[in-house]
């Protein structure tokens, strides 16, 4: 099966990802450096599965004591479209009781998950919740949401409006280890 072959064009190349990578990584070491010596690091939460290689390459930058858990959220089955209502598992190994949170998402798009996860992370005693999108679509959005206390809103990149796979991003599970992000092409989903 071919992988490559599926992709219209790469929007952003493995290199543009890790540069980009480090430079998120060295603002968030900045912005969490006075928690280094506090008895409650932050706690890094991963939305799995699609967050999964960008969590990886983020937390090994950042110069910061931190946990990390993750927490499963999915919209769209095997689609291309958002349902609206994320389901999400709060399982979480961590407690985020009086901690500083970030969460890492792959890609906001509706801000439907992001909305449901900040409410359900401040609903369990965050002092802040912060997000780090690998990539944002703001020309989708249907949902505000609001960072908590002194939450930052951390992008890698702005993404144009086109279903992307690659680097953790799927179409029915597949392409998450293509190492760029790319256009999926419209014939493999129509
Ligand atoms: P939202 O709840 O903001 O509408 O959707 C967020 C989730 O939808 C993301 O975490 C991601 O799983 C999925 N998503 C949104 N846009 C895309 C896209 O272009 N490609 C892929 N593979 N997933 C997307």
């Amino acid at each position: 099966m071919a992988l490559d072959g599926d992709i219209d064009r790469i929007l952003f190349t493995e290199e543009q990802i890790s540069k980009r990578v480090s430079e998120l990584a060295s603002l968030i070491s900045d912005d969490f450096a006075a928690t280094a010596d506090s008895p409650s690091p932050p706690v890094v939460i991963g939305v799995a599965t699609g967050a999964f290689l960008f969590l990886a390459d983020l937390v090994r930058k950042v110069k910061v004591p931190l946990y990390v858990d993750f927490i499963r959220a999915e919209s769209y089955g095997c689609g291309t479209k958002s349902n609206g209502a994320p389901r999400i598992s709060l399982a979480l190994k961590v407690d985020v009781q009086d901690k500083h949170v970030i969460v890492v998402e792959d890609i906001v798009d509706t801000g439907n998950t992001l909305a449901s996860l900040i409410s359900l992370l401040k609903s369990k005693g965050a002092s802040s919740i912060s997000v780090c999108t690998l990539l944002d679509k703001p020309a989708r959005r249907k949902v505000d949401f609001q960072l908590v206390g002194e939450g930052k809103f951390y992008c890698g990149f702005e993404c144009p409006d086109h279903f992307v796979v690659g680097y953790g991003l799927d179409f029915a599970e597949l392409y998450r280890n293509l190492p760029y992000v790319g256009v999926l092409k419209p014939e493999i989903y129509k």
